[in-house]
């Protein structure tokens, strides 16, 4: 079995352990030198990891009352790099990296891209936004590190991506879920097929949830393998958790991270197998390490070993964030209960958007969904049949009757970035 760092990834569970413990006291004493963690952090150190539940949570607003500088561990002169969150959930935040944090973050990168079957005879096409958002210069420098030859193309012009794609022969793509498909929309409205008319064999999908039926769209529309890739700025981007050539999980790289799983509303850890929000705390960065960080994320640890060897413990699909569900006449819901049913009807498409809106006082879900190009007809029966079929099985996932509206293709907005798909204009009482 191929490794590309077969000591750490294969460590037993007591040495990954030990290395953890060693680690974390370093990381604190780090952390300490920063303004915010020098109050709660002085003088305290850990002699077994379960020791890192009594530590201090950190919380996205404590990165927002402390901008731009309060978690800075080192001298700036050491810093040689900021990125900063997409901001879609409020103000962004900002993460610095000093050399010595960029190296590791490569290599961690490199491990994932290796993990799932790239190698230096690929040609890899980064479809990703270069700036501050990490998906871009993230994947960059692991695609680098592993020795592929890189096209840094950027995120958007469909026709030129294409072009790169048969001009090089790409052979790995990287892009968030959503894009895939207006991409693969383009390619059939250039007279193309993805399938016979690119080398593409890999693509790595992530920076947004997206359900399993999602994935199993894009390898089809593209005769790929598509793996999931889990990052997040504050634990430096990309390459915190991804997929192997076994796609059962997302490795989590425990050597880089402590990971913990906990109730949101307790803030205890939930039993292992059970849905919580991710904690992490960084084991190897020097400029800004985060000690218990609330991601918002909602997973699981799944149980077992991987095929594949790799000890590290692997997380589920990440459902939303804690902040994605909505509230519709009681019932909590998250988008991906809906991307999930949704994707099972072959003739709609993968785009979406969820409309909340108050109507006589009440709340109302609305549902608009793309046809498929293929399945469009102005069939009233068709169209009649399928809503309904789509609505009961909505209802009988998110325990409300939802409005279900069939639009035609390319009809929903869409932006460059991280699809929007929940529209709250409910009004606030
Ligand atoms: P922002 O929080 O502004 O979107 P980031 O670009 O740092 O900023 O995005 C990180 C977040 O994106 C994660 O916390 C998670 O919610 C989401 N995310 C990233 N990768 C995935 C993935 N593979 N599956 C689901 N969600 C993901
Ligand atoms: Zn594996």
């Amino acid at each position: 079995m191929p490794y590309w760092e077969k000591d750490l990834e294969t460590l037993s569970r007591t040495d990954l352990e030990k290395l953890q413990v060693i680690r974390l006291n370093k990381t604190i004493e780090q952390a300490t030198q920063s303004p915010f963690y020098s109050k709660t952090l002085k003088g305290k150190q850990v002699r077994d990891i379960k020791e890192i539940q009594d530590l201090p949570f950190t919380t996205k607003q404590d990165l927002r009352d402390n901008f731009p500088y309060g978690f800075l561990s080192v001298n700036k002169k050491e810093v040689v790099r900021l990125h900063s969150s997409s901001g879609t959930t409020g103000n962004p935040t900002v993460v610095f990296h000093t050399q010595h944090d960029l190296n590791s973050w490569a290599n961690l990168m490199a491990r994932c891209l290796y993990a799932a079957g790239v190698r230096d005879t690929d040609v890899f096409q980064n479809m990703s936004g270069y700036g501050l958002f990490t998906g871009g210069l993230g994947f960059q420098y692991g695609i680098e590190r592993l020795g592929c030859l890189s096209i840094p193309a950027g995120a958007g012009n469909s026709l030129r991506q294409i072009k790169l794609m048969q001009d090089y022969g790409t052979t790995v793509g990287h892009a968030i879920p959503s894009y895939l498909k207006r991409l693969y929309d383009v390619f059939l409205e250039a007279g193309l097929d993805p399938k016979k008319d690119t080398d593409l064999h890999t693509l790595m999908i992530g920076a947004e949830p997206h359900t399993d039926e999602q994935r199993r769209r894009i390898e089809d529309m593209f005769g790929v393998k598509a793996y999931n890739s889990f990052g997040l700025s504050e634990m430096n981007g990309p390459g915190v958790a991804f997929e192997c050539v076994h796609q059962d999980g997302m490795h989590i790289w425990e050597d880089a991270y402590v990971v913990e799983i906990v109730n949101p509303e307790t803030l205890q850890p939930v039993p292992d197998g059970e849905y919580g929000e991710l904690v992490m705390t960084t084991l190897d960065r020097v400029a800004m390490p985060l000690i218990r960080y609330r991601t918002r994320d909602l997973t699981r640890f799944l149980p077992g070993q991987c095929k594949c060897g790799r000890t590290h413990r692997r997380l589920d699909r990440i459902t939303g964030r804690s902040d994605d569900m909505f509230i519709v006449k009681g019932c909590n819901i998250f988008p991906m209960q809906v991307e999930g049913i949704l994707m099972k009807f072959k003739e709609i498409s993968s785009d979406y958007l969820i409309t909340l809106d108050t109507k006589s006082d009440n709340d109302v879900m609305i549902v608009e969904v793309e046809l498929d190009s293929k399945e469009f007809v102005a069939d009233i029966n068709f169209l009649g049949n399928l809503t309904q079929k789509i609505t009961n099985e909505l209802r009988d996932e998110i325990l409300i009757k939802p409005v279900v509206k069939l639009v035609q293709p390319g009809s929903i907005p869409k932006g460059e970035g991280k699809a929007v798909r929940v529209v709250d204009k409910r009004v606030k009482s």
